[in-house]
């Protein structure tokens, strides 16, 4: 689709409505297939522009918070149609900060609009609220009970760090954005400097929405700058309420440590590593070009930059692992290199992959051929003991590319250990023909239980489907709070606060939790669910 009007860009700071020149550090994006700097850049926030923004959204909760779910509901489907209407200049600007295809692009502008959509349906629908009613029994003895109601309402301000794998679904009106939008709270945006023109699209489309809707000024900022200066001053600000990661365990904890040190603490919802390990069990050497194939897609896949990506592969060795290892050590020395989001992310996984490779308890089975492109990504596969892996912390370490390391077990027992002593990790998956393996699949999928966000049989964990009943998150490291998810409707749960009103007149009581129901929301009345039409 072409846009209608092409947006100049201006690497200006957006603060509410206004749209300001920073005055610190200059940044521009990285073209990651030339290495070229792309114009305009953005000169850093300063301080007064992070209290401004803060400020701002702590005067827009006031009344954004009482906006009816319709007309929210209505607002997250403008931004949907804003995003839209940016047509090719945003898969161009997306193209040429990430190097990734055209159909990335695509699929994930669909993704960060389906999203948006997704929570004005569930809003509109009321599940969020958690509306629960029990009525006065005054006749009750010995003594009666006053009339409580519950329902949940929105934090407060919530700043967002982008992600710098995801430009669009992970970042200015991702997951987190459109989440925290949806439960009533205002957003103030870190943009990752990795993306700076696509955040910028990406922010006015959001005004835009602001004012056709007629959101209050400061529902939403965008600032620019460096995470260890804007970032820390923005989770430090008083007026902030909770805060959405996506990122590195160190940027992760950086900003969980400060959030906790506030006068008022606030939580933090960061999603930070993750190695998600495949469990082969004997039964799934029975169709091993399957798990070649399947396995190598989800490891060399967007050059393995994903959160999800296959980086353990464990089984138990047999007489048929040889061949599973020959066919998976080929299929990754042919494969093609990729470009990698970013120069840091290039420079983290080289220095990765050369530890490894002189680590003594690992052996190198395969990598694929050097590019003379900057920052291509060598896939590869790298080879360990169940012993080795029990006994070296090293190798558990996320290597955020396509890189993944065999772990060959000795006996079921070490297997179990394994999925037993591992980190956290978002996803967990096993492989088995499922008449077989019975009792040891259960046994993996039992201490999979205690760390993992999702548990997936007979499949590979990238590809994750933005629908109700997903759980992208996971014990730490995996999150920093493993009772939430950022991806699926569930996400809009880590923005809000149950609250309950005891003994109030119904003229007092927010729509939801009246007794005529004027939104016809789903209602848990007297231990008994009324479900909406
Ligand atoms: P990152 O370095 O953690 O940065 C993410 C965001 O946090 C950026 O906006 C960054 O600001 C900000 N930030 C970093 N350190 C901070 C601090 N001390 N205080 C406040 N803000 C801070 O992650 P990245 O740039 O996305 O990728 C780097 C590495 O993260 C990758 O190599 C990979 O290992 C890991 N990663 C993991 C996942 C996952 O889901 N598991 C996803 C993406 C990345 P700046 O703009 O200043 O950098």
């Amino acid at each position: 689709m072409i846009a209608l009007n092409m947006i100049k860009l201006n690497g200006n700071q957006i603060i509410g409505n206004s749209n300001q020149s920073g005055t610190e550090a200059f940044i521009k994006s990285t073209n990651p297939v030339t290495n070229q700097q792309i114009e305009p850049g953005s000169k850093g926030a300063n301080k007064n522009q992070v209290k401004e923004a803060c400020l701002l959204a702590k005067t827009a909760f006031d009344s954004y918070r009482n906006t009816s779910f319709k007309k929210r509901a209505e607002f997250l489907e403008e931004i949907a149609n804003e995003i839209e209407n940016l047509g090719d200049q945003l898969t161009k600007k997306f193209i040429e900060e990430s190097g990734l295809p055209e159909g990335r692009a695509k699929g994930e502008t669909g993704r960060t609009v389906g999203q948006l959509r997704m929570f004005a349906n569930h809003i509109k629908k009321g599940f969020s609220t958690n509306a629960t009613i029990d009525t006065a029994l005054l006749d009750r003895k010995p003594l009666p009970r006053t009339d409580h109601r519950l329902a949940n309402i929105p934090l407060g301000p919530i700043v967002v760090f982008g992600a710098s794998n995801f430009p669009l679904a992970f970042s200015v009106a991702g997951g987190d954005t459109a989440s925290a939008l949806a439960a009533g709270c205002p957003v103030i945006v870190k943009g990752h400097s990795a993306h700076l023109g696509t955040s910028e699209l990406i922010g006015n489309a959001i005004i835009s929405a602001i004012k056709k809707c007629g959101m209050p000024n400061g529902t939403f900022s965008l600032l620019f700058g460096s995470g260890s200066i804007v970032g820390q001053e923005l989770v430090a600000n008083k007026e902030i309420k909770g805060i959405g990661f996506t990122g590195s365990r160190k940027g992760g904890l950086a900003i969980l440590k400060t959030a906790q040190s506030r006068k008022e603490p606030i939580p933090v919802y960061a999603e930070m590593s993750s190695i998600n390990p495949v469990f082969l069990l004997p039964s799934a050497f029975e169709n091993i070009q399957s798990i070649v194939d399947g396995f190598t897609t989800s490891l060399t896949m967007g050059a393995g930059q994903f959160c999800t990506n296959p980086g353990l592969l464990v089984f138990i060795e047999n007489e048929e692992s040889q061949k599973l290892i020959k066919s998976l050590s080929d299929t990754i020395a042919s494969t093609k290199t990729q470009t990698m989001l970013t120069e840091n992310i290039y420079n983290s996984y080289c220095v990765g992959l050369t530890k490894l490779e002189k680590n003594k308890n690992v052996r190198l089975l395969a990598k694929s051929n050097s590019s003379t492109e900057p920052n291509q990504c060598q896939a590869a596969l790298f080879e360990t003991t169940g012993k080795n892996f029990l006994s070296d912390t090293d190798l558990s370490e996320e290597l955020f590319g396509a890189s993944s390391l065999i772990v060959k077990c000795e006996t079921e027992n070490e297997m179990e250990e394994i999925a037993k002593e591992i980190e956290g990790q978002l996803t967990g998956s096993l492989h088995l023909n499922k008449n077989q393996d019975q009792i040891l699949a259960k046994r993996i999928i039992s201490q999979l239980e205690l760390k993992v966000g999702r548990i997936i049989f007979n499949q590979f964990p990238t590809g994750v489907e933005v629908c109700n009943a997903m759980v992208h998150g996971g014990v730490y490291p995996a999150t920093s709070d493993s009772r939430s998810t950022s991806v699926g409707s569930n996400a809009i749960s880590r923005f809000l606060r149950p609250i309950c009103y005891q003994n109030f007149p119904q003229d007092f009581l927010k729509d939801e939790i009246k007794d005529d129901n004027p939104n016809n929301v789903t209602q848990l009345l007297n231990g008994v669910l009324k479900t909406s039409a």
